[in-house]
């Protein structure tokens, strides 16, 4: 049997997360494991399993969730001093959540690269 896919899970309210903003397309909440003062996941409520998969037909949900990080930074305070938003896609990019996501991160300063 395989197992269901966590980020549908929260987004379907059957597992708990502390939810910052949904709307009908996409669910953000707080990442479980933060990397920053804040760390936010924002996802599709389409289940999609890594960017590789995207199509034409989901630019405006893409764009919608960079929409949605931008008011969430403005929303959390991040604004002012800025923050990152990252899609990790695969193995090398250390995707371990199959279901895309994109991370909004803030409230520290942050290097580059990101080893
Ligand atoms: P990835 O490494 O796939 O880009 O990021 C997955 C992120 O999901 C990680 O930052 C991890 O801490 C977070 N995460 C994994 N499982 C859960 C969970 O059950 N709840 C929440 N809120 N975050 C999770």
């Amino acid at each position: 049997m395989t197992q269901p896919c966590i980020f549908c899970e929260i987004a379907a309210g059957r597992m708990d997360a502390e939810i910052v903003h949904q709307d009908e397309r996409v669910v953000a909440f707080r990442d479980i494991h933060p990397q920053a003062p804040t760390h936010v996941l924002i996802i599709p409520r389409k289940h999609i399993v890594s960017m590789l998969e995207i199509g034409d037909d989901d630019a405006p949900l893409i764009g919608h969730m960079h929409v949605t990080a931008k008011n969430l930074a403005q929303t959390l305070g991040l604004a002012q001093r800025g923050y990152r938003s990252i899609f990790n896609c695969g193995q090398d990019a250390g995707q371990t959540v199959w279901h895309i996501h994109l991370h909004l991160m803030g409230g520290r300063s942050m290097g580059w690269p990101p080893w």
